[in-house]
């Protein structure tokens, strides 16, 4: 029996991994919530009243950080972090490459050769020192120069990472050059945060709201990721060094019948989700649901939305955390976008909203959305920046994984396009047609705003009617209004959210600037104001109409109308590695101090070094793979079949069997023979357009010929588990 005949033996007599045990009758999750976290209600214990106060004013009102304060708050800090056992903190931070990083130091400082004391300080808190260079800067450092700095983000709680050993104390940071730039993901998001409040506020000054003083974007972030046993994965380098099949043949079946999604949720993987979310629960990631997705092998989890940074940072544990604890319960947990060819992909949809410091949703239509002026002013300023920078969305969730998913005739198609809803969109077609708002029905009793005019009625009396959302859902479209936040869909599971916030609320901070320039002149120019703020909202309207689609997005028409209207279509990485430094794209970026042109162009060549590595390391991954693996179980059974094939009839499978194994030998030259074309004189985007043009092509052509051969080779040589054993075994 080979390798993987034991690894589906070990599964099958239920010989099964168990992690680690939840046990909530002691302490319910009421009591345990959040407890490893820094929060508010420890620090205002923990600190003196005026540091305290002094704290907050920053976390809550965004004012700068007094550091006179740093030396108190490191204290309460490291004296709480050592009564929960930890014994070093760590400056965490999100590089650029696409990860989370944490360097940790001991509290511990020698004192007088025998004694030693915790210390930890405020300048430590607040910054700390990391050599630049061994992280991505796309050119912004060199090796020699290679200073960068993490800078303590006080908006983030700190909390606890305990193993079985210790703890650590772990500090959200930024990471940023010796001068100043940023060369991680939290910065320019923070900066984007900061430009969308200003933004946002002059606009609801000029529609006369004075209360508000701060606005904040809100995320909540759906993560999709597959499940698949360690004992099959670790006989597949593909998975373990990439994250995804290179190789399989297509099962006999796989998610055809529509047997998976919010399926029963099976023992061993609801084992290792409660594990995951206690853990979570700990660091108060406010979980809220688990389940089964559309593909076998495949599962879903989302928290509560929260405040984008501190929604962000969860984002990046959620990720740590799925994979950590996968490992315990003898899973590997794939996040890769595309792991399985022909099975549904991985996605993280981002629900995103606007809202402000006294809790009102700017996206919240109400039940007469057509009277709610401010509503139906975001809401446009959110479809023109759609309209206006669809190439820059396209942008943010560009990556070699997400090429595998986006317009491949699944989950979000690369065009990007918007979804309101039919109550919305006849909202906005009667304001173009009338040119005046009009009632859309009878105004109901609002329980939950955005479910209101129509009930359902299921036609048993015992059953009450229950409210119906006003828009249908479309699983089709990359950015969906989803009755008081939009859904960006297109980005990839893998990806750190952050970069598309980032671009979203960047573009939307540029329409509300547009919007309220608009508006402050009108009422400047003492014009009568409701007729300024329609005659805007149908110029908006009459603008980003096209962007506007409630239709099938996977379909033929649709690509053929999306010409029409002008829409591009980026299909891949390479098609939107131009549109990050383009004039324009400068010019927004640098109006709204989020990226710097040299930002720019090193983020830029960050994406295509990534872009290019990644491929680099699947072909060779396939090289190996198939030549020391693959092959030699071909040639076995080749050998085996020469003996015993007597007949002509016979002996036509074996001539089919060599034809194949000539044409998998080409393939593999080819296939060399490409990854040893690579030059490195040509400019990133040459090489990138070459690895998409001519290696990813040779790559699919040996997969084609060695899928076709796993179809005729013993199955018992074959050495590589199988689609059908990494998708339903377990
Ligand atoms: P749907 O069923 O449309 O996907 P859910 O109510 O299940 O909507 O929410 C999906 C995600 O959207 C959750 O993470 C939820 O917290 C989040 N969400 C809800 N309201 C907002 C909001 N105002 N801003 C950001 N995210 C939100
Ligand atoms: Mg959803």
């Amino acid at each position: 029996m080979n390798a993987r005949g034991k690894a589906i033996e070990s599964i099958s007599s239920k010989n099964t991994v168990r992690g680690g045990t939840v046990d909530y009758r002691e302490h319910s999750f009421v009591d345990l919530y959040a407890t490893h976290v820094f929060h508010e209600g420890i620090q205002q214990q923990r600190l003196p009243v005026k540091v305290f106060e002094s704290l907050q004013q920053t976390i809550k009102k965004g004012e700068e950080l007094d550091r006179n304060i740093a030396d108190a708050v490191a204290t309460a800090m490291r004296d709480w972090a050592m009564e929960h056992g930890a014994t070093h903190y760590s400056h965490w931070f999100q590089p650029l490459t696409g990860s989370t990083a944490e360097k940790h130091d001991s509290f511990l400082s020698p004192h007088e050769e025998t004694r030693a004391l915790a210390r930890f300080s405020g300048s430590e808190l607040i910054r700390g020192e990391s050599d630049a260079s061994s992280f991505p800067s796309g050119g912004l450092r060199a090796t020699f120069e290679a200073r960068g700095y993490t800078a303590w983000d006080p908006s983030s709680p700190a909390f606890l990472l305990k193993n079985p050993n210790g703890a650590t104390l772990v500090i959200p940071t930024m990471f940023v050059s010796w001068t100043g730039e940023s060369l991680d993901q939290k910065t320019p998001m923070l900066r984007s945060m900061d430009a969308l409040n200003r933004q946002a506020l002059r606009v609801l000054r000029v529609l006369g709201n004075m209360r508000v003083a701060r606005v904040e974007c809100t995320l909540g972030v759906e993560q999709e990721y597959f499940l698949v046993d360690k004992r099959l994965a670790a006989l597949r380098p593909d998975l373990m060094v990439v994250g995804r099949t290179l190789f399989g043949a297509r099962p006999s079946k796989g998610q055809e019948l529509d047997d998976n999604y919010f399926g029963a949720i099976p023992e061993r993987v609801l084992a290792f989700m409660a594990e995951v979310e206690y853990e979570l629960m700990l660091l108060g990631v406010p979980i809220k649901t688990r389940h089964n997705e559309v593909a076998p092998g495949q599962y879903e989890l989302a928290p509560t939305f929260e405040s984008t940074n501190l929604a962000l940072d969860h984002q990046m544990l959620i990720m740590q955390l799925l994979q950590q604890v996968a490992q315990r319960h003898g899973f590997l947990c794939l996040l890769h976008e595309k792991p399985f060819a022909g099975v549904n992909g991985s996605g993280k949809h981002n629900n995103w909203s606007i809202g402000t410091d006294d809790g009102e949703n700017l996206l919240e239509p109400g039940s007469t959305p057509e009277r709610n002026t401010q509503f139906l002013i975001f809401c446009a300023a959110v479809c023109r920046a759609v309209h206006r920078h669809a190439e820059l969305l396209r942008l943010s969730v560009a990556s070699a994984g997400n090429d595998f998913r986006l317009g491949a005739a699944e989950a979000p198609p690369a065009i990007m396009s918007i979804h309101l809803g039919h109550v919305l969109s006849n909202i906005f077609q009667l304001l173009l047609e009338n040119d005046k708002p009009v009632a859309t029905g009878k105004k109901t009793r609002s329980r939950r705003n955005s479910e209101v005019e129509v009930s359902v009625h299921i036609g048993l009396p015992m059953i009450p009617r229950f409210p119906r959302h006003n828009g249908d859902r479309n699983r089709t479209s990359p950015f969906a209004f989803t009755g008081n936040k939009f859904e960006f869909r297109a980005v990839g599971s893998s990806q750190n959210s952050s970069g598309a916030v980032t671009i979203l609320n960047t573009i939307v901070a540029e329409s509300l600037d547009f919007i309220a320039t608009r508006l402050e002149t009108a009422k400047a120019d003492g014009e009568d104001f409701p007729t300024a703020v329609r005659r805007l909202l149908v110029e908006l309207i009459r603008e980003f109409q096209p962007i506007l689609f409630d239709g099938d997005n996977y379909s033929l028409e649709w690509l053929e109308e999306s010409q029409r209207r002008g829409l591009p279509n980026l299909r891949n990485t390479v098609d939107c590695l131009p549109v990050l430094t383009s004039p324009e794209s400068v010019e927004l970026f640098g109006k709204y101090g989020v990226y710097s042109a040299s930002e720019l162009h090193g983020r830029q060549e960050i994406l295509a070094e990534i872009y290019c590595t990644t491929i680099a390391i699947e072909a060779a991954t396939m090289l190996k793979m198939s030549q020391t693996m693959i092959l030699p179980a071909v040639l076995q059974h080749k050998a085996n079949l020469q003996n015993v094939l007597t007949t002509p009839v016979q002996k036509k499978v074996l001539r089919e069997l060599d034809e194949k194994i000539d044409l998998m030998i080409t393939g593999i030259e080819k296939l060399k023979a490409c990854v040893s074309g690579v030059r490195s004189e040509v400019s990133l985007l040459e090489k990138a357009t070459y690895y998409r043009d001519s290696v990813l092509s040779a790559m699919y052509a040996l997969r084609v010929i060695v899928d076709y051969l796993e179809g005729m080779t013993d199955d018992g040589l074959w050495p590589l588990p199988s689609y059908l054993e990494l998708l339903f075994m377990r």
